[in-house]
């Protein structure tokens, strides 16, 4: 509790010296979903000039030569230090890029994809921790972590998968789905792990959001649940967490048609995305298991296996629920522009 408390002081006063208006300990099914309100969009949507961006941000060497994408699309362009960007235009040698910030940069170094299977997205980075564990583990390493091991367990299967962000730094949530809709991939899976309270559960609590709309991204959301949760039920013995309508799952806007979570809203209808809340960081006993290698191991198997049921198979997935109403409350910040800071390019 202490320790606890101590994180809380440091967290808030972190916050403080930034100038963030950040809440960290807000659920964080808002936290996820900050920029997902009708009221804000046109303000964050606004938030997001080129103005902002370096005048001009020159990798200064190519440490690598920038060949063609395989597809002659190219549409991604991961740097050697892991900040993802959309390809732009093919400038000479180097490539104009968008960056995660929104601004441009001419990059001439980096890994560059174009026809893509997959786009994980890792939720939060940089000033952003998302939730957090007791022993200090955050939100945001352990979903970068998950993801890029099922990226290299996709990419062994033969699919060509696209992170959204490679380290840890913050991305907005339009940015987020800028690059999956540049990528076109056929799936979005946006990686989360819940904070909060919540009851004990039968079985692991793990919540798969899928488009309000969207019937290809509801049986993946089933799929994704099934693999995730058997995984995790035949090999580990806790007491899990869990809210009463935990499944496959949606959260609609308050129209009730658009999806209240920014990167499912904004990829849709173009592409079938899910936002998956694996289990509790604020359960001891679950937090104990997400430290773990093993752990993280197979929940990046989970996702993989999912992913190549969904696309060979003609399987139904299951877990649906009928959600509860969980509001529309954005917290108090997060998911937009302000406050970003463009990662290292080169
Ligand atoms: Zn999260």
């Amino acid at each position: 509790m202490r320790a606890k408390l101590i994180i809380l002081i440091a967290a808030t006063l972190a916050v403080l010296a930034a100038g963030f208006a950040v809440d960290h300990n807000r659920d964080d099914h808002v936290e996820t979903a900050v920029d997902g309100v009708v009221a804000d969009r046109g303000q964050i949507d606004a938030a997001a000039p080129t103005s902002m961006a370096p005048a001009s941000t020159t990798a200064a060497a190519a440490a690598a030569t920038i060949g063609p994408s395989p597809d002659g699309k190219s549409s991604i362009l991961v740097t050697p230090t892991g900040a993802v960007t959309i390809v732009l235009a093919k400038e000479g040698s180097r490539y104009r890029v968008r960056t995660p910030c929104g601004g441009e940069a001419h990059l001439s170094s980096g890994k560059v994809y174009g026809a893509t299977t997959v786009v994980i997205d890792p939720g939060h980075g940089g000033f952003d921790p998302g939730a957090s564990s007791a022993e200090g583990l955050t939100e945001a390493a352990l979903n970068l972590d998950v993801a890029k091991q099922a990226k290299a367990i996709l990419d062994a299967m033969g699919y060509t998968t696209v992170l959204t962000r490679e380290s840890d730094y913050y991305v907005p949530i339009q940015i987020r789905a800028e690059i999956a809709l540049a990528a076109a991939p056929k799936l979005v899976i946006s990686i989360h792990h819940n904070g909060g309270e919540a009851a004990t559960h039968q079985g692991p609590g793990t919540e798969v959001y899928h488009q309000v709309q969207s019937s290809t991204a509801k049986r993946f959301a089933g799929l994704l649940w099934e693999e995730i949760t058997n995984m995790f039920a035949k090999t580990y013995q806790v007491t899990w967490w869990g809210a009463s309508d935990a499944g496959a799952i949606y959260r609609p806007d308050k129209d009730g048609k658009t999806d209240f979570f920014g990167v499912l809203r904004r990829t849709y209808p173009t592409i079938p995305s899910v936002l998956m809340e694996a289990g509790y960081m604020t359960n001891p006993q679950e937090a104990t298991l997400m430290a773990r290698p093993d752990y993280r191991q197979n929940e990046a198997q989970a996702v993989a296996n999912a992913v190549r049921r969904y696309l060979t198979t003609a399987d139904a997935g299951s877990g649906f629920k009928v959600p509860n109403n969980r509001g529309f409350d954005i917290g108090s910040g997060g998911g937009g522009f302000e406050g970003c800071t463009e990662p290292k390019f080169s």
